[in-house]
Parts: structure tokens; sequence; C-alpha cells
């Protein structure tokens, strides 16, 4: 495709995306007039110009949710479920234009966009099909005087928050499950990578799904729109994907209403790699671990901790690989690496790295940014990293290995569990009691044994200690938009 074909290509799917507040089931202009820029991260050149919610937009579109509330959890879950089916056959349609739309908003590279679209997406399919699994109990209590019902009830109206590291995959992941359960929803995107949202929220008004059910609020003013939201007696849950200090405040304003909460926040992933591993293996785990998404996702692999006596090997042949990565605009078809999502990231990079050389690492490729516009940063390996460096202690969150050698199995744990975070960890042995012990002993939700990526959304995603609260996924998920009720009868005999 030539460039003015392409660049054609780019305003046809843009010109698809709806600009305005999706409250009701119509599209709204914001209550204060304001308009927000969204920009492409590879040129900062501006893409679109959508609407900036005020705090009465957000009190609006809960309105519209708890109104929706009580006829979608009266809906028959056969007909949820068709709703979130024929949104995902939708979304196969469109999966071309909608990974150009992730690409232009976000950055990664194409391929990448199209993978988060399958596996995004993917989630209307999987809880399509589990909305109509949703059971209860009926039994004799032990003393034969009664009757115990148990059932799940959907939790109510639920206010969403999602970061811009995957416009589509966080929202889907809390939307699909709450809409299969039974429950209302207002979304706010991120202000970065509001776009998705919006087209999304467009494919679901296609596919049937009725007025107020889901209401998407794009707004500049995070916390101010947010606040109340939270603060109304109404809202029944909150769930949050993004950083843990942001986490950790949304925690505090929801207890005052003692609201259910899901917390998919930050993570520190260790990325061991032991002596008997399999180490082309170990390689092309480390290089999905790292560099997909330019590195930005909470799963990415942040210290990685080899056995001293292999650490060499490792790091040349990761080296060797990391050479072959190609920079560019997520559009270009050579492109395999995207830019970072702002100029605040570019700089926050720079600096954990220049800590890291201070302290004694070495940068064996990359180690700064790019000169060319947009917000690129050279991927990066560092080796000899000390394990008090801050980039051995705080996310990453962009394209940079850092390689932190050990000695023993025991020193190797103790370090991949010195941090506040336990999302998920990787681990490359050959040595089954080896692994066993590995499951037992790290400090994580999920673990990618002798594997470099765990996102699936037939698995239950989430994080222990600082990294969250629930999980999101597989059978497990839809229990975070479920309340359990049980119901006390005599006994009909007695
Ligand atoms: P962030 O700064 O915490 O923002 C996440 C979301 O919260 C955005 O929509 C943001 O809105 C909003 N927000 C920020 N401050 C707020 C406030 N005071 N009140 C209400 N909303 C507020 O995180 P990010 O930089 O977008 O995302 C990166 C972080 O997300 C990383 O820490 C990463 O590990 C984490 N993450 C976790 C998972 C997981 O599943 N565990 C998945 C992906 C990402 P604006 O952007 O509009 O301000």
């Amino acid at each position: 495709m030539n460039d003015t074909a392409a660049a054609a290509q780019e305003r046809e799917v843009l010109a698809q995306v709806p600009r305005r507040l999706f409250i009701d089931g119509a599209w709204a202009e914001s209550s204060t007039g304001d308009t927000l820029q969204v920009q492409d991260p590879a040129t900062n050149a501006t893409i679109a110009v959508i609407a900036d919610a005020g705090p009465d937009d957000g009190i609006r579109a809960l309105d519209a949710a708890v109104a929706a509330q009580h006829s979608w959890a009266a809906t028959p879950p056969r007909t949820r479920g068709e709703v979130l089916r024929g949104a995902w056959q939708l979304l196969q349609d469109r999966a071309d234009e909608l990974a150009l739309l992730i690409t232009l908003e976000m950055g990664k590279p194409l391929t990448e966009a199209h993978a988060e679209v399958t596996y995004g997406s993917e989630f209307l399919r999987w809880f399509g099909e589990e909305a109509v699994r949703v059971t209860g109990r009926y039994g004799t209590n032990p003393e034969g005087t009664g009757r115990a019902l148990v059932t799940e009830r959907p939790v109510g109206p639920c206010f969403f928050i999602t970061p811009w590291n995957f416009p589509l995959a966080m929202a889907t992941r809390k939307i699909a499950p709450a809409l299969a359960a039974g429950c209302t929803v207002v979304l706010k995107p991120a202000e970065l990578t509001p776009l998705t949202s919006l087209y999304l929220a467009s494919v679901f008004e296609e596919a049937g799904l009725p007025p107020g059910v889901l209401n998407v609020i794009t707004t500049s003013a995070s916390a101010a729109v947010s606040a109340p939201i939270i603060a109304d007696p109404r809202l029944r849950k909150l769930s949050f994907t993004g950083s843990t200090s942001v986490g950790v405040a949304l925690l505090k304003q929801a207890a005052d209403n003692v609201l259910r909460t899901s917390m998919e926040l930050g993570g520190n992933a260790p990325f061991l790699v032991f002596e008997d591993a399999d180490l082309d293996a170990a390689v092309h785990g480390a290089m999905v671990a790292k560099f997909r998404n330019i590195g930005q996702a909470c799963t990415a692999a942040n210290r990685f901790l080899v056995h001293v006596s292999i650490a060499e090997e490792f790091t040349a042949r990761l080296v060797r690989h990391v050479r072959g990565l190609v920079p560019g605009r997520g559009t270009e078809p050579d492109t395999t690496i995207g830019p970072l999502i702002d100029a605040r990231a570019v700089t926050k990079i720079g600096q954990l790295v220049e800590d890291a050389v201070a302290r004694g690492g070495r940068v064996l490729h990359g180690g700064a940014a790019l000169d060319r516009p947009g917000n690129f940063f050279a991927p990066t390996v560092l080796t000899d990293v000390p394990i008090e460096a801050d980039i051995a202690r705080e996310e990453i969150f962009g394209p940079v290995v850092s390689v932190i050698p050990f000695s023993s199995e025991a020193e190797a744990v103790a370090s991949a569990n010195a941090t506040e975070y336990g999302l998920v960890g990787y681990a490359y042995t050959q040595d089954l009691e080896r692994a066993q012990r590995l499951i037992e002993t790290l400090e994580t939700g999920m673990l990618g044994l002798n594997a470099g990526a765990v996102s699936n959304a037939a698995a239950p995603f989430g994080g222990v200690k600082q990294s969250g609260l629930g999980r999101e996924g597989g059978r497990e998920g839809i229990h975070e938009y479920l309340e359990t009720k049980y119901v006390m009868t005599p006994d009909p005999f007695g």
C-alpha cells in the first residue's frame, strides 16, 4: 500500500469512531462543551477530537445504568449471552479496522493490535457462554430441620476505570463478565486511548444491547468525574485496572460505601532462568515477556534473574534478538516495536536506565531515547544490574531488559519475592521438582512455567499482594459480578 492509500485508510477508520459520550443508548455532547485531543504516540499528531465529560455527565451515565439495571438483570441469560456473542462476531468482522484504530491511538505494531483484538474480543465470546452457567444449589441442612437454597444475583450497577495499554482488552475483560452476570456498566477509559472504547460502544449498540446497559464517558478529568460516581450510593461495584497508587486511592474512596471492588494493579514480574533451562526457549519467552506491547504491560518481565553460570550466554543470545527489533510507527509493515505512550514515559525510562548504570549496571544494547519524532526509546539490554537499583524495584513499563545474576534457587526465589507486587512470574527450568517448588514458593497470582505469556480469556487473570484483588477471565471472572444469596426454608415435611 502506498503512503496516500495508507493515510486514506487511517482517515476512514478514524471517521468510524463516534466523537461523543455514550449515555443511555444515545451519543451525547459533554455538558461542559469541552473537548479533548487524542494523539498518535508515534508522531504526537492529533488524530481525533472528542467530547470531554464533566462530573454531571458521569452522574447522567450512572443514572442510565441504574435505570437499566432491573430489566437487564431480568433479561434471560441466553439473551444476554447472545448479545455478547453478536458483539464478538462484529469485532471479528471488523478486526482489521479495530486493530488499526488500536495502533493509531496506542502505538503497538499492527500484528500485536490484531492479537489484542483476538484476545480482547474473546472475553465477549467466553462470557457469552458463561452467562447461561450461573447456577445455585438446594439442599437439606445438617440437622434436617430446613432447606437451604443458594442463588447468585447480579451485583448491580458497576463503574469501570481502564488504562491505556490494552484499550480493548482491559475494557472487555470487565464489560463481558458484568453483562453476562446481569450488571449494567459505566466505563471510563484512559484519556490517552479513549477511541477504542467509543468504537466498542458502537459495536454493542449494533449488537442490540439495550440503552443504559453500557455507558462510556471519556474525560480528561478522571478524578473529578470518578469521585462522585464512586460516592453515589446507587453504585454497587468498582473495578479498576491501572497503577497501584491510583488503585489504593480508589479503594479508600470505595470504602465509604463498602463497594465491591476488583483491582488489577501494577506488577514487577521476575523472569527466572535456571541453569537447567532450555536456553532457546528462555530467550524466545524473554522476548515475548519483555517486548510485547513495547514493554508496557502489567505482565511485562521486569527483572531477569539468571543463574550466574548461564547469564553471559543468555544475555548474548538475547542481545542478538533485540538487535533484530525494528522500531517504527506501528502501521508500518516492518515495525516490530512501536513508541512509548508519551514523552513522560520516555523521560522516566531514561532515568531508570541512568540510575542502573550509576549503580554498576552495563548497557549491552540501546540505553537511550531514539532521535526521531514520537516517543521512541531504544530496545535496551542491561546486565550486572544490582538488585537495589530503581529499575529492579519499580515497574519499568518500557523496552528495557535488566539482567540480575543469582547463584542458588533459594536466592532467586527470595529476590523474586522481594517486592510488594505479585502479579505474575516466569520461570524456565527443565527440572520437574524445581518447577513444582516454584509453583509453591513464588508469590504471584500467575506463573508462566516455560512460557513467556499467560493471558487467556479462559484463565483467571490477577495478582496477589499489591498487584490487586479479584480475578478477570476464566470461570472465576463472572463471580466478581455476582452476589451469593442464601434462603432458608423450613423442612416441607416437618
Ligand atoms: P493509571 O495512571 O493508574 O491510570 C489508569 C486509569 O485510572 C486511567 O483511566 C486513568 O485516567 C485513571 N485515573 C488516574 N487517576 C485517577 C483518579 N485519581 N481517579 C480516578 N481515575 C483515575 O495507570 P496507567 O498509566 O493508565 O496504566 C499503567 C498501569 O496499569 C501500570 O501500573 C500497569 O501495571 C497497570 N495495569 C495493570 C493491569 C492488570 O491487569 N493488573 C493491566 C494493565 C495495566 P486518565 O488516564 O484519564 O487520567
